[in-house]
């Protein structure tokens, strides 16, 4: 859960990823991504009334999240104020504010938010899960001769910093796994079903596509569900609101459709992070739940420690923020710039 107060030291006139109190006297807001704890308030009506009062449409986002966000019933009303912006193209917004959307990696849509100008140079990563390789190719967090930009300050997505489990498998290997038990599953037996459990509303898309792929079935999920990609048409053929086309679901547990596979042949496969934090001394990223057919597959929207190291060690910002409470513990940064590397995080439990 973000712990980001919505504000960026140095830019007063921007609202981040929070939309109430105080933030809604900013005149500029931006919406890395659309999972629910960085949109709250975004469907106030003190929201709308501040940002009727602006002279323009003035809710960034990238293309994709405005995309969704528009096509999702309980935000239409929020559509004539999305302003999306290009990912990678920088935005004069003011002579003071210079803004430049970034991937992130998290999940559809998801964007870095870089600040540049009047207030010093400030990156938000927002939610992210990248490693040093993919920083390096972002071009706008580069001078001209190639270097990395002096960051004044960093926000840091700190949600997995957590010592005892320094890595996170990539969501390749995740879904891999999650592919692994539900064919290995299929194949045994024709009556056998497969139910993938998810419990953000949104993200997991990649592993839909590879279930797809793998099993040649398309996903059954809630007519609900489907409705959140009408403007994403790659994604939604993956999946099928049609419970009888398809063995694999990605659907509530006691769904109608899963209440009527035969006894014993329903396997299910959950993606979880923290479930995988519980004993960090069991290195493993498949749990098998008691004796039922009941899996857990660790997997991770998030950066792990060892990616946000490499992240403060290549940025070498003058401050940083972690945005998060880490799972289990508390966080902090040292080493002043000019003082070497950060090279250290401590963690505490
Ligand atoms: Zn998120
Ligand atoms: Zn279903």
């Amino acid at each position: 859960m973000s712990s980001f107060p919505g504000l960026i030291e140095g830019y007063p006139e921007v609202a981040v990823d929070l939309f109430m109190g105080k933030c809604l006297e900013a005149s500029f807001f931006f919406l890395s991504h659309l999972h629910t704890d960085h949109m709250r308030g975004l469907r106030s009506r003190a929201l709308q009334e501040a940002l009727k009062a602006l002279p323009e449409p003035r809710l960034f986002c990238s293309r994709q999240s405005a995309a969704l966000l528009a096509s999702w019933r309980d935000f239409g009303q929020l559509r004539p104020y999305l302003c999306p912006l290009e990912v990678g193209e920088p935005r004069q917004l003011t002579d003071r504010l210079l803004v430049t959307l970034l991937p992130a990696g998290h999940c559809p849509g998801s964007v870095m938010l870089l600040f540049e100008a009047g207030g010093g140079t400030v990156l938000y990563t927002g939610d992210f899960r990248m490693g040093a390789a993919e920083l390096r190719g972002l071009a706008p967090l580069h001078d001209a001769a190639g270097r990395p930009k002096q960051l004044d300050l960093l926000y840091v997505d700190t949600t997995f910093c957590t010592p005892g489990r320094r890595d996170l498998p990539d969501r390749q290997r995740s879904a891999d796994r999650v592919v692994q038990l539900v064919c290995e599953w299929l194949a045994r037996d024709p009556r056998h079903r497969a139910n993938l459990v998810c419990h953000a509303r949104y993200g997991y898309e990649h592993v839909f596509s590879r279930l797809r792929e793998a099993t040649g079935q398309p996903v059954h999920v809630s007519p609900d569900k489907l409705a959140l990609y009408e403007r994403l048409p790659e994604i939604a053929a993956c999946l099928t609101p049609r419970p009888h086309e398809t063995r694999v679901h990605s659907c509530p547990p006691y769904s109608s459709c899963l209440l009527e596979v035969g006894e014993g042949s329903l396997r299910t496969v959950k993606l979880s992070t923290l479930y995988f934090f519980i004993d960090q001394s069991v290195d493993t990223m498949v749990l098998q739940v008691g004796a039922a057919q009941d899996y857990r597959v660790l997997y991770s929207f998030h950066a792990s420690l060892r990616q946000v190291e490499e992240m403060v060690r290549y940025l070498r910002p003058a401050r940083v923020v972690p945005c998060v409470e880490p799972v289990g513990g508390s966080i902090r940064f040292r080493g002043p710039r000019g003082a070497g590397p950060f090279a250290s995080i401590d963690g505490s439990r």
